[in-house]
């Protein structure tokens, strides 16, 4: 008997639709494969959509399944967390047409850029003399990161991290950081340290940019994910720190 069941788990060990499944159900690579057909145009917005949006329901159930601990919109958290001296109103949103799913066309700016007390643009806090903390504002699914930027990269973003939030259904992208604490498939909570701020980034890079985060956040309406005005939020959390 005992023959015959270790003959059934190995037929099911070696069986092509156990390995075709586990990959299918892998939302983590589904998002990769996601994000390199969408950023050379080789899916259409409507598949693409459909994509995201069965995306969406698979990382509700992972992050359920990896013990996640959702936080809610009021109990976000400002993402830098020393030496922000940037003015939220002058962070440059401009989301007018910027459309994640069709990136043909102009985007202008769809996020807000947190400027840091870095004169020297050495990426140390020149008060505080150690580097910019960059936490999670929300709790959620590292969806993917990348930490292999060099300065002949063509990337703007640099060194980034991007976070599926189950609990307001929005993705956040933090981007120019030095160093990235979290990988792909891990579920973070509110506050926790994902990076260190730096300068990478094709145009962040440049001595006349000053060092700042880059802070989208893309909220998955019934048309698409679209960058949200995040402004009350971000204002909410800076006050919530200060007291
Ligand atoms: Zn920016």
């Amino acid at each position: 008997m005992r023959n015959v069941i270790a003959f059934f788990t190995f037929l099911m060990l070696i069986s092509p639709v156990t390995v075709m499944s586990a990959d299918q159900d892998d939302p983590i690579k589904e998002w990769s494969a996601l994000q390199k057909k969408s950023n050379v145009g080789n899916i259409s917005r409507k598949d693409a959509f459909a994509k995201i949006l069965d995306l969406c329901g698979k990382l509700d159930k992972y992050f359920i399944k990896m013990d996640g601990s959702k936080y809610s919109r009021e109990m976000w958290v400002f993402p830098v967390s020393n030496g922000f001296i940037g003015d939220l109103k002058n962070a440059g949103f401009n989301p007018a047409g910027y459309d994640f799913l069709w990136r043909k066309k102009p985007k202008n700016h769809p996020a807000f850029d947190l400027f840091v007390n870095d004169k020297d643009r050495d990426g140390i806090d020149d008060t505080a003399g150690f580097p910019f903390e960059i936490l999670s504002m929300s709790s959620g699914v590292v969806l993917e990161t990348n930490e292999k930027w060099v300065p002949k990269s063509k990337g703007l973003g640099g060194n980034y991290v991007w976070i599926y939030d189950t609990a307001t259904r929005g993705i956040f992208y933090y981007a120019h950081l030095n160093d990235v604490f979290v990988k792909a498939g891990e579920v973070v909570i509110a506050g926790q340290m994902i990076g260190l701020l730096g300068r990478t980034g094709k145009n962040a890079y440049h001595y006349k940019s000053p060092t700042h985060l880059h802070l989208m956040y893309l909220k998955i309406t019934d048309k698409g994910p679209f960058p949200e005005n995040i402004h009350a939020d971000l204002d909410r959390c800076l006050k919530a720190k200060k007291n």
